[in-house]
């Protein structure tokens, strides 16, 4: 038998009308993985969470859940647990009203529910806030409640759209480390949409980043900030994001503003990306002439922004105070933090 909370997702297509919210996605989430779908506004990260949770249902292609086949089913027949980034809670109900609601649809015997939602209330520390209603908690206690109303069901597969993004910076940050434990202590398969690539990149043990309508990389948090395949994708992942400067290609050795730099590709001529990490550029005497445009300082760390003849760029240094504005300094990177793209198609380039 298969493992609980596996998912896949065969060419999965969506039409509104005329518009292509998905344009045939493919993806296979493993039991217990924390899956990300990761992407900018508009690219079809809802659409494919609200496929899956059979809110909707899809034009073309299938799901399945440990291999069977739900592109058919309705929500309730779909034993998912689904968290909204509005909570969607009940303001009239109290919270352990709110908590065993689904355990009321599904007429669980009066005793089992009541442990059940003790249970899924002190896993989220919020057993001491069962007689309150949603009105009466702060923004993090609803979304506690939200995430015990999920965990209440006992689900494999846990569906959450968004659900830090309506908590300040700081309750956000914790949240998230919160959540993580969770989903692996409950040992359930999590997908997760957000637009923020730090919290997939903190959260996901895979992400799948979507644009337009369309996959376009999946792997591991460390496999797609490593070698993103894409230009769209190296300015998407990261923060500051990759820099990405015009080159061209002369015998297959890319020439940046005049210099050749020290790796060759296949590829013999034509217009290239070169792209390089902020983290990557050394900023000191050696190397390409620049001077410093701007600095923010981070307290414990600063960007530079830069301009020499090749363009502008942002360098991350450890010391804010290493250089002021105005200053002339040179610019340098290894070989190996440099990422080559084709400027035409946009894809990755393999060093030869
Ligand atoms: P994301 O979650 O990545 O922000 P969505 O999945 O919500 O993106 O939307 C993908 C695309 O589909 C967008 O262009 C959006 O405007 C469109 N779309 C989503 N839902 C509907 C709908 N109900 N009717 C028409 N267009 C929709």
């Amino acid at each position: 038998m298969t493992a609980r909370g596996h998912v896949k997702v065969e060419k999965v297509a969506k039409l509104h009308g005329q518009v292509a919210a998905l344009k045939g996605v493919d993806f296979d989430i493993r039991p217990g993985e924390f899956f990300a779908l990761l992407g900018p506004s508009g690219s079809g990260k809802s659409t494919t969470l609200r496929l899956l949770a059979g809110l909707d249902k899809p034009t073309r292609g299938r799901i399945l859940f440990d291999g069977k086949d739900v592109t058919a089913l309705d929500a309730q027949h779909r034993d998912v647990a689904m968290v909204f980034q509005s909570y969607a809670l009940y303001p009239h109900m109290t919270v352990r009203q709110n908590i065993a609601f689904p355990l009321e649809m599904a007429k669980t015997p009066k005793t089992e529910m009541a442990e059940r939602v003790e249970d899924a209330a002190r896993k989220v520390s919020i057993q001491h806030l069962l007689d309150r209603r949603p009105g009466q908690l702060s923004g993090g206690q609803q979304q506690r409640c939200a995430l015990a109303r999920a965990i209440v069901r006992r689900s494999g597969l846990f569906l959450l759209d968004e659900p830090l993004s309506n908590l300040d910076a700081k309750l956000r940050l914790e949240t998230r480390a919160e959540l993580k434990k969770l989903q692996r202590s409950l040992g359930v398969t999590a997908v997760y949409v957000t637009h923020d690539q730090e919290e997939a990149l903190t959260l996901a043990d895979r992400m799948a980043v979507f644009m337009e309508g369309e996959i376009r990389q999946i792997g591991s948090p460390a496999e797609v900030f490593a070698r993103p395949n894409s230009i769209d994708i190296a300015g998407f992942i990261g923060s500051p994001p990759m820099n990405l400067m015009k080159a061209r290609l002369d015998n297959g050795t890319p020439v940046l503003a005049g210099r050749p730099l020290p790796l060759r590709v296949k590829q013999q001529a034509g217009e290239i990306v070169v792209g390089v990490r902020p983290s990557a550029i050394t900023i000191g005497e050696e190397g390409m002439p620049a001077r410093v445009d701007l600095v923010e300082n981070l307290g414990d760390n600063a960007i530079f922004d830069l301009s020499f003849d090749g363009g502008l760029v942002r360098a991350r240094g450890p010391d804010p105070l290493a250089f002021a504005e105005g200053q002339q300094v040179a610019i340098s990177f290894d070989a190996k933090d440099i990422h080559l793209f084709d400027a035409a198609s946009g894809h990755r380039l393999e060093a030869a």
